[in-house]
């Protein structure tokens, strides 16, 4: 099974189309929105876990580009500012996939992108704000 996990904008003029609907139906993917704010005649938002063979996935994106739909992967939307980290560890048991996690022989908080969803709970609870989401729902739609 091929899975991506997916940032999907979706310009005001087709927030109204069911998109996500066609995509599953048509190319049998399996699919796990892990985050959508989408209204009408607004720019719209969705953090979408994707799944299936990797020809259909890739198809499937391939669809949402032809429909206007601008995708970037989870991973390009995320990022743990170093400069900034303090590296207190706190983000570590909150982090639900363990993509903060310690490693315990040097101690160092490590951060991999690849495993991260983009719930925000590290957001919230880091004391120097280091880690920063470029897709926060909270940014969309004000
Ligand atoms: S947003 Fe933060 S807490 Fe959530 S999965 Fe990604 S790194 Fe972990
Ligand atoms: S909570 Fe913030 S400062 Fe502490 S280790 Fe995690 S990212 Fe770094």
């Amino acid at each position: 099974m091929y899975t991506k996990m997916l940032v999907l904008r979706f310009p005001a003029e087709i927030t109204d189309k069911p998109l996500i609907c066609s995509l599953i139906r048509r190319l049998d993917l399996c699919f796990n929105i892990l985050k959508a704010k989408i209204l009408p005649g607004r720019e719209g938002l969705m953090v979408l876990e994707l799944s299936g063979y990797k020809r259909q996935v890739n198809e499937g994106l391939r669809y949402l580009r032809a429909q206007g739909v601008k995708i970037k992967s989870v991973e390009q939307e995320i990022r743990r500012n170093d400069d900034v980290c303090i590296q207190c560890g706190a983000c570590t048991g909150i982090c639900p996939t363990n993509a903060l996690h310690m490693n315990r022989e040097t101690m160092e908080v490590i951060f991999d992108a690849k495993r991260c969803t983009g719930c925000e709970l590290c957001m919230a609870i880091c004391p120097v704000r280091a880690m920063e989401i470029r897709f926060s729902t909270d940014k969309v739609l004000v």
